[in-house]
């Protein structure tokens, strides 16, 4: 007997990278194996030296096959076995490994737009809905578009073994959020990217795209980011550690945002729940600073600050390696 292995890697289209995936059939019993694809197709390679390789870092029940199928997410590699360059888990998992004695932990609020014809889900064609107000959380046929959609991908993500920790419509119609979390750099972001692609695999079977456009209506619409919420075992235990973070945070505040997801300018405008992209800040409860700490946190002296500012497209690679780089190295 036989069983189907989706092997699904990130490619190296500049500047936001896209998911890929191919089956392999094994045979029952065998491990997936390192395999390989066409990297002149993905933005990896020139055609007269096309081959890259796929190493298995993560494998989970396939929900959308079922059975014994899986999918396995892979990291891309040279010939040679070393990370190829548009690998960027490579170097999370070096960071990662340094500062392990601090036990950082993730969770990350991923928000999408579904698009339909050209618009997002509930847009009238050649028009704009009502504005935005009831849309957030709401309920009904004239406020919330794509549930079933929602539904199917969360239910795919349970039965992957994903550690999904909740979903809600968005300020924006047809724009919602699931959160992967809390967990370890590596293991948060190597979830969010599987979990990514169930969420376009599940929405195709609707005709439906998803994407991560971190400001797709231009206008008076509220963007879709990624906040990435942030604690180290020293701030789950007191207060002067967070804000020592949120200090470390602010002394590299040009390199994080340059590097937390491509049209960052155009979501950061200090609108729409945001901070200027040329500023930093922080505050309790405060949904206009970059970095805020919840009210619960600021009561308790103690838990975990969210960074705001990353894209909805942002590389979880990326964002959660430079927030344990930035805080670990000026904690320890
Ligand atoms: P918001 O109020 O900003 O919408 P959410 O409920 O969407 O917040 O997301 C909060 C996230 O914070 C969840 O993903 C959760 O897993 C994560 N989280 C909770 N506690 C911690 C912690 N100590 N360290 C890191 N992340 C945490
Ligand atoms: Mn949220
Ligand atoms: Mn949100
Ligand atoms: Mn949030």
């Amino acid at each position: 007997m036989t069983y189907k292995a989706e092997y699904i890697w990130i490619d190296g289209t500049q500047p936001t990278a896209r998911l890929r995936s191919k089956t392999k059939v094994l045979a029952d019993g065998a491990e997936p194996p390192l395999w390989g694809f066409d990297g002149s197709s993905t933005n990896q390679a020139p055609g007269d030296n096309s081959d890259c390789v796929l190493r298995p870092v993560f494998s989970c029940p396939d929900p959308v096959r079922g059975g014994n199928d899986v999918l396995v997410l892979a990291e891309v590699l040279g010939i040679d076995l070393t990370p190829h360059p548009s690998n960027t888990r490579a170097a999370l998992e070096n960071v990662a490994r340094k500062y392990a004695a601090a036990e950082p932990l993730f969770g990350l609020e991923q928000e999408y737009t579904f698009f339909k014809d050209g618009r997002p889900l509930g847009f009238p064609a050649g028009g704009y809905p009502a504005p935005q107000g009831f849309y957030y959380c709401g309920v009904g046929a004239d406020e919330v578009h794509g549930r079933d959609i929602v539904e199917a991908h969360l239910d795919a993500c349970l039965e992957a073994g994903l550690l999904i920790s909740g979903i809600n419509a968005e300020v924006m119609p047809g724009q919602w959020e699931f959160q992967v979390g809390p967990l370890s750099p590596l293991a948060v972001s190597d979830q969010l990217w599987t979990a990514r692609w169930l969420l376009y695999r599940i929405a195709e079977n609707y005709d439906v795209a998803a994407t991560l456009d971190p400001k797709p209506v231009k206008g008076d619409w509220n963007g879709a980011g990624c906040h990435t919420n942030f604690s180290t075992k020293a701030m789950r235990e007191g207060y002067d550690p967070i804000v020592a973070a949120c200090e470390a945070l602010g002394a590299k505040a040009d390199e994080h945002v340059r590097n937390y997801g491509a049209g960052i300018e155009n979501r950061l405008t200090g609108m729409h729940e945001t901070a200027m992209w040329t500023e930093f800040s922080y505050g309790v409860s405060d949904r206009g600073a970059s970095i805020r700490i919840p009210w619960q946190v600021a009561q308790d002296k103690k838990g975990y600050i969210e960074d705001r500012r990353p894209n909805a497209n942002a590389d979880p690679y990326v964002v959660t390696r430079l927030i344990t780089e930035t805080v670990c190295s000026a904690q320890l």
